[in-house]
């Protein structure tokens, strides 16, 4: 079969580290152009609107939207409509009304429509999920906490409204809870804490209770100096199940159970390129729903302003 001919929209941090190298390393791709309002990238065609780009180069069958969520939405749609598959970095949307609104407009036209969820993609997640089915949990406690400075050095759409604030990292989180966990989670109580002087949170707490009635508490925090902590434990009958720096490392009562390889993008490649030849949607809102929720129903608690 022919390479997938794909543009990718919004040339900035996630693009440069992940797309563009795992495009160029799978032959199910061709990389046709990129379209960025400011970026360019030598040796590929660049255009400055996603409009142009398609303009230009009809023969675009898929576009990768790897922009920040808010004004998503309106290029996913106007990309659908114009024929084209697609891939939406996470979170897939600044709403879940828009979100919604692409899945049945991929479904109408009949096209791929891929919400990502890369850190499912962590190399231990499969198998977590794997350990846990069946098992009777007692408690489960998640703790995400990194510098924003370090990690998101000028990105200014993450404060403002739609762009999630310590969400942005947190959604990972909850892409991994809710893809290992057996049971539907509901959020119980949330405290959020947005800096005086920025309209996003930069710390959250969540109080969840999964349908059996298990606690499940997530810290989200932006603050943390030091090292960094991307850990879940799952308490059970059977021991405890740890997943540290983000999915990538397992163990079992602290012995380790795995240490593969990142793969996560290529893995979402993967999908992506199978979802294309089958016209397929694979959009999970869960992790999002959650977020959201988070907003409608959290205590919020102003912090001392946030400056970079
Ligand atoms: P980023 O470095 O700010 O890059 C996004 C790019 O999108 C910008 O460089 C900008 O390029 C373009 N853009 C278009 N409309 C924009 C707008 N209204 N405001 C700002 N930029 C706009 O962000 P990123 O870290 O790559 O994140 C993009 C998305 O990927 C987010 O949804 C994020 O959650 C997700 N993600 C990021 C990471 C990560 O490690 N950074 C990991 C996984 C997922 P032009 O100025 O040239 O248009």
């Amino acid at each position: 079969m022919s390479p997938i001919k794909i543009g990718l929209v919004g040339v900035g941090k996630i693009a440069r580290d992940q797309h563009l190298p795992v495009i160029a390393a799978n032959p199910d791709y061709e990389l046709v152009a990129v379209a960025s309002r400011n970026a360019t990238l030598d040796g590929v065609d660049s255009y400055g609107s996603l409009d142009a780009l398609l303009d230009a180069r009809p023969e675009i069958e898929a576009v990768a939207l790897c922009t920040p969520p808010q004004g998503r939405h309106a290029l996913a749609r106007h990309a659908l409509e114009r024929g084209r598959h697609v891939l939406l970095e996470k979170p897939p949307g600044a709403t879940l009304a828009e979100v919604h609104d692409l899945v049945a407009l991929a479904k109408e036209k009949g096209l791929a429509l891929l919400a990502t969820w890369h850190s499912r993609y962590a190399p231990a997640v499969e198998p977590a999920r794997a350990w846990l089915a069946g098992r009777t949990l007692t408690s489960v406690t998640v703790s995400w906490k990194e510098d924003v400075r370090h990690w998101h050095p000028g990105q200014d759409w993450i404060w403002q409204p739609g762009g999630l604030g310590v969400f942005d990292p947190g959604i990972n989180a909850l892409s991994i809870i809710t893809h290992i966990l057996p049971r539907a989670l509901v959020l119980k109580a949330a405290t959020l804490e947005f800096p005086a002087n920025r309209q996003a949170p930069i710390a959250a707490q969540l109080d969840f209770r999964d349908l059996s009635g298990v606690p499940v508490r997530a810290e989200f925090d932006w603050r943390q100096t030091g090292p960094q902590s991307w850990d879940i434990v799952v308490e059970t009958t059977d021991g405890t199940l740890t997943l540290n720096r983000g999915g990538a490392a397992m163990s079992i009562d602290g012995v380790p159970h795995l240490e593969e390889p990142e793969a996560e993008y290529a893995n979402l490649y993967a999908l992506f390129s199978r979802l294309v030849r089958e016209r397929q949607v694979d959009v999970d809102l869960a992790p999002l729903s959650h977020v959201a929720d988070a907003f409608l129903c959290g205590h919020r608690v102003m912090v001392e302003d946030f400056h970079d």
